[in-house]
């Protein structure tokens, strides 16, 4: 599979040149050349195939023979190594839990995708491959979990000192061995600003094999596919194709539920659901695509003002926004209906949301209010745990620490304090 990138300025790549480069010097996001068709097979007895021979079937013509099929089939069954249930919650109602992974949220599965592929094409490479990553915390996290141990790479990420939460430090300081946590005295934008001037840095790319972990990544956001294939396998019924409700900010998860419904995957619908950063439903609604600044929300991981796959969707649809509004339909939903969501689903069903799964949640409820008869699921893209300080005041209880983090908590964190100074950094990243 070659990838062109949507700009059209920059020559097409292979898989591994997209994943090692990210973004294409144009600024263009890649895209496939063609979007593959699953075998009918596969669709109609889902239920007949495992976990991981699905995933393989699906991620396979993406990536051609540029990685073996023994070591493709061990990739995506390490990436798919932790349950992903379908849970039904009132009428017509289904979770699918994707926090049962590592970093409890969706994005350890492109996150360890992308390690195990990256791993794959570095190994045998003169040098070193150095990701480089600049964290306001949850990011950080997933990429630091996913490359952990994977050979060939070495991980160095900055976060700003005293800004991020304990957790979330536990999880960037505790993994050691090819993980390395600078913490910066700095804000967020100090510590992105450094990874820039590493970037920029002719001399010490000539050194080095710089690479970053970005969430447009191409290996990042194809296997999000897997998780949209495994509901349908778990979904009780096939007379009626599935409502997909997802949790949206940047676009990537539901842009790869919609890739893989063209390539094959029955899906009824699928909602946008957002928070006040709305710029997706407002397009769908007015025709008119304004990004603004994002405004901050309780589920702060779709706080995007201008969300950067809305092009890989268009681009699906040709730009054709009337065939788009037959498959896609956006809400928005406010902190103040998050809030009462998250507290009447728990009384009702017992059953504890995430502030972005609320949001999730609503949108589908709504959308099925609308269309009676229809059942569907939404994204549950990230443990309750991870926001209890949201939770816990609206329903009055504390949540329990799942025990992989409850470990972590009392481990030692090893990081290096480094001032926000580029020639500190520089020094560093040549003598890993
Ligand atoms: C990243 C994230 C989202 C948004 O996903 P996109 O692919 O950026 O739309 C939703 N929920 C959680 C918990 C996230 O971490």
């Amino acid at each position: 599979m070659k990838y062109f990138s949507l700009n059209n300025q920059s020559p097409s790549v292979t898989f591994k040149e997209a994943t090692f480069r990210g973004q294409a010097p144009d600024k263009g996001l890649y895209f496939p050349e063609s979007i593959p068709v699953i075998e009918r097979d596969l669709i109609e007895n889902i239920g007949s195939y495992a976990d991981d021979e699905i995933a393989y079937q699906v991620i396979k013509p993406y990536i051609g023979d540029e990685i073996p099929a023994a070591e493709l089939r061990r990739i995506v069954r390490e990436t798919i190594a932790f349950p992903i249930p379908l849970v039904n919650i009132s009428k017509g109602i289904y979770s699918l839990e994707l926090y049962h992974g590592p970093t409890l949220a969706f994005k350890d599965v492109g996150a360890r995708f992308m390690s195990r592929c990256l791993g794959y094409f570095s190994s045998g490479k003169k040098g070193k491959t150095i990701v480089l990553v600049a964290t306001s915390g949850d990011t950080g996290g997933a990429v630091a979990n996913g490359f952990h141990n994977v050979d060939s790479v070495e991980v160095v990420i900055l976060f700003p000192s005293g800004k991020v939460s304990a957790v979330q430090e536990k999880q960037l300081t505790t993994l050691g061995n090819n993980i390395h946590a600078l913490e910066i005295t700095g804000n967020f934008d100090d510590c992105q600003l450094l990874v820039k001037q590493a970037f920029a840095d002719a001399d010490l790319n000539r050194k080095l094999f710089l690479t970053s972990a970005n969430s447009i990544n191409v290996a990042r956001w194809l296997p999000q596919q897997f998780y949209y294939f495994l509901a349908y396998k778990q979904w009780q019924h096939k007379e009626q194709a599935p409502v997909f409700s997802v949790p949206s900010g940047n676009f990537g998860n539901i842009c790869a539920g919609i890739l893989a419904h063209i390539s094959g995957m029955p899906a009824t619908h699928f909602i946008a659901a957002c928070n006040v950063n709305d710029v997706v439903p407002q397009y769908l609604l007015k025709g008119l695509y304004e990004p603004r600044k994002a405004i901050p929300t309780l589920s702060n991981a779709m706080d995007v003002g201008d969300p950067s796959n809305f092009v890989r969707i268009l681009q699906i649809f040709d730009q054709d926004l009337p065939r788009l509004r037959e498959l896609l339909s956006g809400f928005t939903i406010t902190d103040e209906e998050t809030r009462a969501t998250i507290r009447r689903i728990k009384a009702d069903t017992g059953y504890l949301l995430d502030p972005h799964g609320a949001v999730g949640y609503l949108a589908l409820e709504r959308w099925l209010q609308m269309h009676p008869g229809m059942a569907g699921i939404f994204l549950e893209t990230a443990h309750p745990v991870k926001f209890f300080d949201v939770v816990e005041p609206l329903i009055g209880e504390s949540v329990p620490i799942p025990s992989g983090i409850a470990s972590i908590l009392h481990k030692p964190g090893e990081s290096r304090l480094m001032k926000s100074d580029y020639d500190n950094l520089k020094e560093f990243l040549l003598g890993i």
